[in-house]
């Protein structure tokens, strides 16, 4: 195949939800980088895929990086997995394919399922914008000031969250955001006990105390955008023009209006003329 890295995704829960361009580049590559061997060797099992497999993951990638780099300029081509969906997101992977990237080498994506995207496509959350923040901190003073930072955020946010921060997670976002604030939970995607809980703030904090079965698994959080706070009193242009003409020439007061309450300069230099007839 020649000195090529694929970026391939992967699965992130049916083991059927793989792309037959990923299976033949994982079959055809020299060599996959994987972030967990063992847990990759599941997944190219079940479709008989032999392939050498070479651990990459975020604690050896500084030190692999040079070796990489080296089979690749001996003509090797390689297929980056990730144990879940896409590499790079929330996953290893970022400084290789920037190192590859500056050293020139080719490069291309296999793309596959990714739990962000599944969740929001499943939320019933406004879908055209989002903004997505990956894990918060596990600090929950950290984790607080990241939730501040998304406050006023119109479009949906999403986050990763593990299972046993999930409780403290959901606090959080009700005394940060209010507990008011639409929330959904999408859990176990594509997978057996997938499931997708819709809520208000407050009230998916109060269920995750106590949350069962439910509460076990992976989960894409979601919350919904700000609404648009309506200003406390709109400027009436007629009122605003009205009281810079008791104290200033015409002209003048059309300009100050139309750069308070919009419009155009000389449409309020019209009611001027018209008010003082
Ligand atoms: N690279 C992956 C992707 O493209 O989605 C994400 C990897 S990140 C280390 C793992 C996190 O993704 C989990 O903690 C969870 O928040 C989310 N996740 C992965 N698979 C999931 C699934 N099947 N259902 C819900 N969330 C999932």
């Amino acid at each position: 195949m020649g000195a090529c890295l694929y970026l391939v995704g992967t699965p992130i829960g049916n083991l059927e939800d793989i792309s037959a361009r990923a299976l033949r580049i994982l079959t055809e590559v020299d060599r996959i980088l994987a972030e967990d061997t063992r847990h990759s060797s599941k997944l190219l099992r079940h479709y008989a895929i032999n392939t050498p497999l070479t651990a990459w993951h975020a604690h050896n990638e500084g030190e692999r990086l040079a070796t990489v780099l080296n089979w690749l300029r001996e003509g090797q081509s390689l297929a980056l997995i990730s144990d879940a969906g896409m590499p790079l997101i929330s996953d290893p992977g970022f400084p290789l394919v920037r190192a590859a990237r500056e050293a020139g080498f080719e490069i291309h994506c296999i793309p596959g399922p990714t739990a962000l995207i599944t969740a929001l496509v499943l939320s019933g959350m406004p879908a055209e914008r989002f903004v997505f923040e990956g894990f918060l901190p596990a600090r929950a003073s950290a984790r607080r000031e990241a939730l501040q930072a998304v406050r006023h955020e119109r479009r949906t946010t999403i986050l990763y969250e593990s299972p046993h921060r999930l409780a403290d997670c959901l606090r959080d976002i009700e005394s940060v955001l209010g507990a008011e604030r639409p929330v959904c939970l999408a859990r176990e995607l594509t997978k057996r006990f997938e499931s997708v809980r819709t809520g208000l703030a407050g009230e998916l904090a109060q269920w995750a105390q106590m949350p069962g079965d439910e509460g076990r698994g992976e989960f894409v959080v979601l919350i919904g955008g700000a609404e648009v706070e309506a200003p406390v009193r709109a400027l009436d242009a007629a009122q605003v023009l009205d009281m810079l003409l008791s104290e200033l020439p015409a002209r003048k007061a059309a300009r100050l209006t139309a750069r308070l309450c919009g419009g155009k300069p000389n449409q309020y230099y019209q009611w001027a003329l018209r008010d003082r007839q």
